[in-house]
């Protein structure tokens, strides 16, 4: 099924299909943290990663978001549409955490009047910095159609995730996305997962995402597991 290697990234490699308009992509154990500073291994997440893109992407195909995912293929690997990439990562936040409290000085878990929706320049060597949208324009990473289109995409995302979590006890503090497009439509590719999410018990509001790892929290194999279990109510 898998084809040549196109691409290896920190946590997921990308292989050619038997089809020209689609690719494999493999979710990796492998886990990185600060730009790739801090390594690890997070036993059986490719797996979870897996299972909760696939879960989480036909939710919102069903809610009419389009996505990338045509097939699973199996335990790790998914077939998805071949995109034209759009070098951004785009990041909706409902509560202040992680660079946000830097930016602000607001304490962790303050809310937030209206949700942010911001783009970082998808750019390892550079730690992805932050843009607007001048920057995007002026960089022709994308045009202002594509700039308001992506907007939109995001924040009807939050808005149908958020309920989707909360009612699994699952507080959705904040995510990144990354699009492209296939044949001229913008579609969200990439994955959505406790790598790319803050996740926060509804509760205890203790921490079921990838900030266990980032800060040595402990449980972090079991905060991956317990998202999965919830998210399969
Ligand atoms: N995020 C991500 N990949 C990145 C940077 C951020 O998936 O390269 C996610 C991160 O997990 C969090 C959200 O985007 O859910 C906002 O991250 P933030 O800007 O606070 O940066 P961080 O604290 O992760 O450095």
């Amino acid at each position: 099924m898998s084809g040549e290697l196109l691409y290896e990234g920190k946590a997921k490699r990308v292989y050619g299909s038997d089809q020209d308009d689609a690719v494999v992509m493999e979710f990796k154990d492998d886990a990185t943290a600060f730009n790739g500073e801090k390594r690890g291994q997070i036993a059986q997440k490719g797996v979870i990663n897996r299972a909760l893109t696939t879960r989480i992407y036909r939710y919102l195909e069903e809610h009419r978001i389009p996505t990338h995912v045509l097939a699973e293929i199996d335990d790790r690997r998914l077939l998805v549409r071949r995109l034209e990439m759009i070098g951004l990562e785009v990041v909706v936040r409902n509560r202040v955490a992680g660079s946000l409290c830097q930016r602000t000085g607001l304490e962790e878990g303050t809310g937030l009047q209206s949700p942010i929706v911001e783009f970082y320049f998808k750019n390892d060597r550079l730690g992805d910095p932050l843009l607007n949208d001048d920057h995007i324009l002026a960089l022709n990473l994308a045009d202002e159609s594509t700039i308001h289109d992506l907007r939109a995409l995001a924040l009807r995302v939050n808005r149908v995730l958020t309920p989707f979590l909360f009612e699994r006890d699952l507080i959705l503090v904040d995510f990144k996305l990354e699009f492209g497009r296939f044949q001229g439509q913008l579609m969200l590719g990439d994955e959505i997962s406790p790598d790319t999410c803050r996740l926060w018990d509804r509760v205890s509001l203790n921490k079921l995402d990838k900030d266990r790892f980032r800060r040595d929290l402990g449980d972090v194999e079991e905060a991956y597991q317990e998202v999965w279990r919830r998210v399969q109510r």
